[in-house]
This record gives structure tokens, sequence and C-alpha cells, in this order.
């Protein structure tokens, strides 16, 4: 497959809509982000890598957090996990209080603010130095590239404005579906979400999951096969919010999506694929990083389906 003619043949393809949608606001430090950026790469499970525009720039993460934050997780609770979060997409915004008061503290799916606020719960009932282990765990998903940092700027800028994520915290907490304080939960949850990543890193931390016959295995985080296959089905179906059906009508790959305007996505035993671009549409997910994707996986015929 002619990887670098395809991500040429995208880029000119998705300029007309450079123009279109919004950085996120609502996280006062991303707006300091040059929306017009754009960058891809595209990591075979071999290891050949073909990139496009900002790939090396770092940008915040945001929600793609979630996905690893649910490995490790998931291998530190097993499946009790399953009795506080739910598998289901959710059909609603990211941020949504709404069904998570009609469905009694118990959130959709760990890949919404609601269930990843649970996730971050487990990790701190687990783990002696959260922040440190996720750090190392994500640092290791790149082959100990200790160059990738929390952004503490962007996780206080995002906790002074953090006024919904607060009140998801509360509403779990009346529910009983978290044990430790709120603020220390809110404040793990932000730092996860203002990682700084590239793409390129990005491309790498999803080899692991793209290419689950080999093990998952980063000293104590440990899946099986089957766990990080169900890791990606939650990609699959709940990646992108109320956009999830649309993701998978377009592109047809397991992914998750960041505010920051990222998006990793997986064609499974073949390649991982980062694409960045700070304009989001109006479910919050980069409107060149969906057209890319899609244009992908029709050019190289190739999806998990
Ligand atoms: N930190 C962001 C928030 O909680 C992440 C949201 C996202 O990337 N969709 O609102």
């Amino acid at each position: 497959m002619n990887y670098t003619q395809i991500l040429n043949e995208i880029y000119q393809e998705i300029k007309p809509y450079s123009n279109v949608g919004e950085p996120a606001s609502y996280i006062p430090e991303l707006q300091k982000v040059n929306p017009d950026s754009y960058g891809i790469c595209l990591r075979t499970i071999r290891g050949a890598e073909y990139v496009m525009g900002d790939s090396d720039e770092r940008f915040s993460i945001q929600s793609i957090s979630k996905v690893f934050s649910l490995a490790m997780g998931f291998c530190l609770e097993g499946e009790t996990l399953w009795k506080r979060i739910g598998v289901e997409p959710s059909g609603s915004a990211f941020n949504s209080v709404i069904q998570l008061e009609i469905e009694k503290g118990i959130p959709r799916n760990p890949l919404i603010n609601a269930g990843a606020l649970v996730v971050a719960d487990i990790l701190l009932s687990h783990l002696e130095h959260p922040e440190e282990e996720y750090l190392q765990f994500v640092r290791q998903l790149c082959g100990g590239n200790k160059q990738i940092k929390y952004n503490e700027s962007m996780a206080v800028s995002e906790r002074e404005h953090g006024y919904l994520n607060a009140a998801i915290a509360n509403m779990l907490k009346y529910h009983s579906n978290i044990q430790n304080d709120i603020e220390r939960v809110l404040r793990f949850y932000f730092r996860q979400c203002s990682l700084g990543m590239s793409c390129r890193e990005l491309a790498q931390a999803f080899i692991p999951f793209s290419n689950h016959t080999q093990p998952f295995k980063f000293d104590k985080i440990t899946l099986t096969a089957s766990q990080v296959k169900r890791i990606n089905a939650i990609m699959q179906t709940c990646g992108f919010y109320d956009e999830a059906g649309e993701f998978s009508y377009r592109v047809g790959l397991p992914g998750k999506s960041g505010v920051g305007g990222g998006i990793a996505a997986i064609c499974p035993r073949k390649y991982s694929v980062a694409v960045w671009s700070p304009r989001l549409n109006k479910k919050g997910n980069s409107v060149m990083g969906m057209k890319a994707l899609e244009l992908l996986t029709t050019k190289t015929e190739v999806s998990i389906f």
C-alpha cells in the first residue's frame, strides 16, 4: 500500500475544510493553539511510519487519554469494573449530566466524561502514585519516551472552568459511584486530559491496541488479547460520543477523539493512525481529522467491515 501517496492525496482533498469549525473554547488554554495546525501519522504494526504536516507537534490529547486510563482500570479492576460503568453508546454529549441522573449514577460507558471519572476514581483507589504511574504507562506505550508530560497550565485552566465536570463528579458521588474525594478525582482527570502528545507518539501508543494478538504487557499493566479486543469494541461503539455511529459509518475503525482536535484510530492487525486538527464540529470532534480518516479507509478500501 502506498501510504505516502495516500496521505498526500488526503491532504489535498481535505484543504477545502480548513476553515470549517472552531477550536474548543470552554478550556481557555486550548485557544492558544494555532487552529490551522494539521498533522497525521500512520504506523504499521511492523513499525513503518508515514507522516505529514505537524505530526511532531504536541497537543493536548484530552479525551484520547480515556483509552489509556481504561486499559489501566480494566487491568487493575477486571470484570468488576462493569458493575460501575456500562458498555453502551451514550448517544449524548461527552459531558452530559441528564443521562447520568436518569441512570442513577452509572455512566453509559468509560469513554464519556462520567465514565472516565469513575475510571479515574478506580485508579486512585488502586495506585499509590496515580499521576506518576499513569504517565509512566503512557510513556511505556511509546517505548519509554520521557518527553511526554502533563501540561499543568492546561489542567489548571480546565479546573478553573470545569463546572460541568464538577457537577458530574458530584452526581457520581451522590450515587456512591465515586469513593475518593471529588477534588482529587477531578485533579487526576484534568491532568490525564492535559497530557501533551504528537501524532507520531499517539500512533505508537495505539499499536498495542491494534496488534492485540501480541502480549499487552507494560510493567504492572497487562491485558489479555480478549480484554484488548473489548477495549477496541468500546472505542468502536463509544469513541465519538453522539457521533460514534457517524464515525463508524464514515470511517469504520475503532478510535477515540479529544477536544484538543486529535483522533487516534486503529485498523486491527494492520496499523494505527493519529490525526490532529484543532477545528471541531458541534459534537466536539475534529472536522479535518474525521474527513482525513474517512478518506484513508475509502482510498485503502480497508476498514474493519
Ligand atoms: N477534558 C475534557 C472535558 O472533560 C475532555 C473532553 C473531550 O476531549 N471530549 O471536558
